[in-house]
């Protein structure tokens, strides 16, 4: 590599209106990828550039781009192409601001969706930098309202992400038809085999940068992890936001259908959230934006693959609301929040088959990753009272039109309340607070034995596997006893759960034992489970999956009987759908299982 790394930008020696619009933009410092990136482009080679998102990767080409157009001439001198609509806006805007204090400089992003006639007209006054998506840049060219002959720079913002987008081959088909001797500049948050092989063909002996991760995790970025029982996830969620007072949040986890549950969830709990992901058109994703960036929502939540399409950085925290399945997800993700001086927390809520997990993110991003505690229903309510009076005390303070409800106070009062009574109540109402089903102690998972020792449940034997169950039974027996679950106490579920170490026991003969029971109980449905003892799993496993997976409360899940290649469960008649739907596909323990209601 050619490049050496400066601290600051007057070093890179750049043009004196983009240090003042830098100076105006607050970039204090050029960040790592700029620090390499801008000299390697300004030296006129192609350039592979890999960074984290929310690096300043923009910027890192932004300002080369600028540097090199000359405004005198009147044509399109750099193409810029972007994966949305979004990025792409975001992109000349970003270079908008640059180019704050230079002359005659126009860039115009042209983006599907938007009129095509109107970006005629823009394009016919004279463009020197198009920001683009690949469809309607090819579009543009086809209808030949957009002319490459003077282009001298052509940039791939987030390659990666475009090429997951299903844009390759209008890249290809763009690439191909670019002067020759044009600089090519690609940069992705990735490096994929697609991506190696579009820059073998496309780029001419590119100098590499890439920023090694652990620049990125070191951030200011407090990184702490919960472990959490699959069900009370949103629970916990909503204590930690509580607690930390996070007013600008992103919410992470693996599917899209676990996007939709969590975020009703939320809605339900009164949290302004909405969900990201792939399904969503571009005109909701851009609505669901807006509102977040405005601060009327307040929690996105998102896939992996669909917050990488979207810009939002900054944020005062990042949820794990699952442990990603790739280590460099887990970079990329908590990426999000702790930048430019403030910092940010990331907090990851980890079930117990997750651990394994977020050891090997440990193990790869080289930073330990602190446990931390529950906040308990107590330390909620203290801070929302601390949270309270500190409202009302403004709320005074600033108040100039109260006498229009001085006499609240007064008809009350008549009412036979106490300003104690009336202010508690009030209090209460504002303040939201209530207890649910989630108690204090049934938050977190118990740390066994097995967990620390590996193999620590077959130390029965095969011959004694069913006193295994009958354990198990029992554990969950005592679990649902108790009044953890809260008031709705589980009576019903302590009897059911009891006997089902012997209802294990019975599953395991079932072939030639009778069944205790061939049909469900009124209201609940039996479902097909395509796994059984074979495959080692435990009632709990399946109570956790089907609780965790269809967010429905474990102690309404019925009888389990396993048998050696199958299982039966019951869950409520009202459930049954949800469970299908959740479960199909899915996996217990990592092992794939195929549902379907008993017949
Ligand atoms: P990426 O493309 O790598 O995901 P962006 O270019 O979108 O990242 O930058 C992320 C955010 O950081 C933007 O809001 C940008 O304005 C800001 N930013 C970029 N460079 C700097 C810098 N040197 N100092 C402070 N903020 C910066
Ligand atoms: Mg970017």
């Amino acid at each position: 590599m050619t490049t050496e790394t400066f601290q600051t930008f007057e070093e890179l020696g750049l043009n004196e209106n983009i240090l003042k619009a830098l100076q105006e933009m607050g970039f204090e410092k050029p960040s790592p990828i700029q620090a390499q990136g801008i000299p390697a482009v300004l030296q006129g080679s192609d350039v592979i550039g890999q960074a984290q998102t929310g690096t300043g990767k923009t910027a890192a080409f932004g300002i080369p781009v600028l540097e090199r157009i000359d405004p005198s001439v009147n044509a399109v001198q750099a193409l810029i192409l972007c994966p949305t609509r979004e990025l792409a806006v975001q992109v000349s805007e970003e270079l908008g601001r640059l180019s704050k204090f230079m002359r005659g400089v126009r860039i115009e992003a042209i983006y599907g969706g938007d009129s095509i006639d109107r970006q005629i007209r823009s394009l016919k006054k004279g463009v020197h930098i198009v920001v683009g998506t690949p469809g309607r840049v090819m579009d543009h060219m086809e209808r030949r309202t957009l002319k490459f002959d003077e282009v001298r720079m052509m940039v791939l913002d987030e390659a990666d992400e475009m090429l997951d987008m299903g844009f390759r081959e209008d890249i290809e088909s763009i690439l191909a038809d670019m002067p020759e001797d044009r600089q090519t500049i690609l940069f992705s948050a990735t490096m994929s085999k697609p991506i190696m092989s579009i820059t073998k063909r496309f780029l001419n002996d590119p100098t590499l940068i890439k920023v090694v991760r652990n620049e990125l995790t070191n951030q200011n970025i407090e990184q702490v992890y919960f472990e959490v029982k699959p069900q009370a996830k949103v629970e916990v969620m909503t204590r930690l936001i509580d607690m930390y007072h996070i007013k600008s949040l992103l919410v992470f986890c693996n599917t899209k259908r676990k996007v939709d549950e969590i975020v009703e969830d939320l809605q339900l709990r009164g949290y302004a959230s909405e969900g990201i992901h792939g399904d969503l058109r571009q005109q909701q994703r851009s609505n669901v934006m807006s509102k977040f960036k405005a601060g009327v929502t307040t929690i996105l939540v998102a896939t992996d693959v669909a917050a990488r399409g979207i810009d939002v950085s900054g944020l005062d925290g990042v949820i794990n609301y699952d442990i990603p399945m790739d280590e460099e997800y887990y970079v990329h993700r908590i990426g999000r929040t702790g930048r430019a001086g403030m910092s940010g927390k990331a907090f990851s809520l980890v079930a117990r088959d997750e651990k394994y997990r977020l050891k090997s993110i440990e193990g790869y991003t080289k930073v330990k990753i602190e446990k931390g505690v529950i906040p308990s229903f107590e330390d909620i309510v203290g801070v929302r009272k601390a949270r309270f009076v500190e409202n009302i005390s403004n709320s005074i303070k600033d108040s100039n039109d109260e006498e229009l409800y001085n006499d609240v106070l007064e008809m009350l009062h008549h009412s036979g309340f106490s300003t104690e009574q009336i202010v508690g109540a009030m209090a209460k109402q504002i303040m939201g607070v209530q207890k649910n089903e989630y108690s204090d102690s049934n938050l977190a998972w118990e740390e066994r034995r097995s967990d620390r020792r590996e193999g620590g449940n077959d130390r029965f034997g095969d011959d004694r596997r069913g006193r295994g169950d009958r354990r198990e039974g029992g554990r969950f027996g005592e679990r649902r006893e108790g009044s953890r679950f809260g008031d709705r106490g589980g009576d019903r579920g302590g009897d059911r759960y009891a006997p089902r170490g012997e209802r294990g026991d019975r599953g395991e003969r079932g072939d030639r034992g009778e069944r205790r029971q061939s049909t469900p109980e009124p209201g609940m449905t039996r479902l097909f489970l395509s796994l059984g003892r074979k495959d080692h799993i435990m009632p709990k496993d399946i109570v956790g999956a089907i609780a965790g997976e269809a967010n429905i409360p474990g102690k309404t899940i019925g009888a389990i009987d396993i048998y050696d290649k199958f299982t039966f469960v019951d869950v409520p008649e009202r459930d049954a759908r949800a469970v299908l739907r959740a479960m199909d596909g899915n996996t217990i323990k990592g092992k794939p299982v195929q549902i379907d209601i008993a017949k």
